[in-house]
C-alpha cells in the first residue's frame, strides 16, 4: 500500500489532456524519480522472474522506457512493438480498432520463436486494444504468451476484462478508477 501510495504521489494527473474530461496520468515523474523507477522495475522482475520469460515485448512508446530496463534486469532480450513503417526488416502487422478509426503495429517476423514465452509491458492498460493487438502479433510469429505488467491500470474501461478473455494475465501497479 505505502509502494502505491509512493507511485501516486509522484504520477502527474494532467486534466482536460489531450482533451477536455480525460484524466491523462503523466509517467514522466516514475522516470525522473529514481526510487520510484527502481520500484516498478524491481517489484515486475519479483512477480514474473519465476515463470520462465525468455523476452520482454514492449510496445510504442512508454512500453520500451520500462521494457528495456525490465529486460536487462531479468536477464532477457528486449523486443519492441512499433507503429508502422519504423522497423527496418521483414515484419508482421496488426491492425486494430480506436475509439475513432484505426491504428496498426508491428514486430520483426524474426524477432520470437516458438521457444519464446514473452512477458508484454506497457506504461497504462485503458481498454486493452494496444495490448490485445500486441498479443495477436506475439501469436501470430508463433511464440506463448500470457502475461501482461503495466505501471497503471484504469479497471473502469474493462481492459483486464478484455485481455482475460484471449487468456492474458494483468498486473498493475496502481490503479485509477
Ligand atoms: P488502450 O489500448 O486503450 O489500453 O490504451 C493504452 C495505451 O494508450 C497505452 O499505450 C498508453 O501509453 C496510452 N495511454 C492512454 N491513456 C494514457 C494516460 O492517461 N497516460 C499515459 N498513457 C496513456
Amino acid at each position: 500500500e505505502s509502494d502505491v501510495s509512493y507511485l501516486k504521489s509522484v504520477i502527474h494527473d494532467v486534466p482536460d489532456y489531450p482533451i477536455p474530461g480525460i484524466i491523462f496520468r503523466d509517467i514522466t515523474g516514475i522516470l525522473d524519480d529514481a526510487k520510484a523507477f527502481q520500484l516498478c522495475i524491481d517489484t515486475m522482475k519479483t512477480r514474473y522472474q519465476e515463470q520462465g520469460i525468455t523476452k520482454v515485448v514492449g510496445t510504442e512508446a512508454r512500453g520500451f522506457l520500462f521494457g528495456a530496463p525490465l529486460a536487462l534486469a531479468m536477464g532477457v532480450g528486449f523486443v519492441p512493438v512499433r507503429k508502422p513503417g519504423k522497423l527496418p526488416r521483414e515484419t508482421h502487422s496488426q491492425t486494430y480498432e480506436l475509439e475513432y478509426g484505426q491504428d496498426t503495429l508491428e514486430i520483426h517476423q524474426d524477432a520470437l520463436t516458438e521457444d519464446d514465452v514473452v512477458l508484454m509491458v506497457d506504461d497504462l492498460l485503458a481498454t486493452g486494444g494496444t495490448i490485445e493487438a500486441t498479443t495477436h502479433l506475439i501469436r501470430a510469429v508463433g511464440a506463448k504468451v500470457n502475461h501482461a505488467v503495466f505501471v497503471i491500470g484504469l479497471p473502469g474501461l474493462k481492459g483486464h476484462e478484455r485481455l482475460h478473455n484471449l487468456n492474458v494475465d494483468v498486473f498493475s501497479m496502481v490503479e485509477y478508477e
